[in-house]
């Protein structure tokens, strides 16, 4: 392709050898009926089963229109949309799950709204088709989002989006690692718009989130984007502080004045409370200068490229 497309849509692949083809032809069409110009960027994440192979063949089939990054190893997911992110030339952005749970069929209302000159568009999921833990973990999350971060999102885990250039060459600047994309998107926006999107059960295949892979995206939610959690630590810290005080002040006061001698131990302890929470304050002020350190040196090489399956420009 000689000039830039209009649109990029970006997909991260991991194991999805029995989705791909599906997904291939329903996610083509809907593009080729748009009537503008566009390029799909998949990265293969390191799967183990034949989706690279399934990849290779459809940019054979459509190479004017198909890119194919492939990574060394497994990365993640959010990892995955960031090299697309580096490598997209469209203006307007879109990014899409590889297992149909976002229909593609849903992308032209995200245009739309783009057309309308929003620089963010996020999805939200109507009756989402997911399993109840899968639902509740993330109604709880959302609400620690809300109440550490000053990001807004009715559903911060659809990854049916759509984003202009800006917004996107903001994020690739900004260096980020560990992140979650929706959420460092939505800090750039300067007019973000939300949109309810169908939401399928997953094609084939099981979810690739381990439970421990999807506490560590929330925590990486939560930590990337706010101190807040070292913070209430301090707060909490000095809340024991303030009550262990008061407790050595009262015992002190009926040793003294009210000579009442059975306490000793008691005293002890309040003042053991004191230092204890004296000393938690301490690490708490230390965790707030590490986590300063660590937003400021946390760059370094996220994920290595095998291979670009692409057309030369
Ligand atoms: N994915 C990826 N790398 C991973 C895990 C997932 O690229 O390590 C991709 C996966 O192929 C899919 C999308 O990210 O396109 C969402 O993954 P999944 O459906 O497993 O997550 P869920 O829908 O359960 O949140
Ligand atoms: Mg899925």
């Amino acid at each position: 392709m000689s000039t830039a497309p209009d649109l990029s849509v970006v997909i991260p692949v991991y194991n999805e050898e029995l989705n791909l083809p599906l997904l291939f032809s329903r996610l083509y069409p809907v593009l080729d009926g748009l009537g503008r110009t566009y390029e799909v960027i998949f990265t293969n994440d390191g799967s183990a089963d034949k989706s690279l192979a399934l990849l290779k063949a459809q940019f054979a089939a459509r190479p004017e229109v198909t890119r194919v990054i492939d990574f060394n190893a497994n990365y993640g997911q959010h990892m995955a949309i960031m090299a697309a992110f580096e490598r997209v030339r469209g203006q307007v952005i879109v990014t899409l799950d590889a297992d149909l749970q976002n229909p593609p069929e849903e992308i032209p209302k995200l245009l739309m709204l783009i057309g309308a000159g929003h620089d963010y568009v996020g999805g939200f999921r109507m009756n989402r088709k997911d399993s109840l833990f899968r639902t509740v973990a993330s109604k709880v999350i959302n609400g620690v989002r809300r109440t550490t971060t000053s990001i807004e999102m009715t559903d911060q885990g659809c990854m049916l989006r759509a984003y202009s250039r800006a917004i996107i060459d903001a994020i690739v600047r900004s260096g980020a690692i560990n992140t979650f994309i929706p959420a460092l998107a939505y800090s750039f926006s300067g007019n973000p718009a939300e949109v309810g999107v169908r939401h399928e059960e997953r094609h084939a295949g099981v979810s690739n989130y381990s439970l421990y892979q999807l506490i560590r995206l929330n925590f990486d939610l939560i930590t990337g984007f706010s101190l807040a959690p070292l913070q209430y630590f301090t707060m909490f810290a000095g809340l024991c502080a303030a009550g262990s005080f008061a407790m050595v002040l009262v015992l002190a006061y009926g040793r003294l004045f009210l000579h009442d001698d059975t306490n000793g131990v008691f005293t002890l302890f309040g003042i053991l409370f004191f230092l204890i929470s004296v000393a938690m304050i301490g690490i708490g002020l230390i965790g707030e200068y590490v986590g300063r350190t660590y937003q400021v040196v946390r760059v370094r090489q996220r994920y290595h490229v095998r291979e670009m399956i692409e057309k030369a420009q």
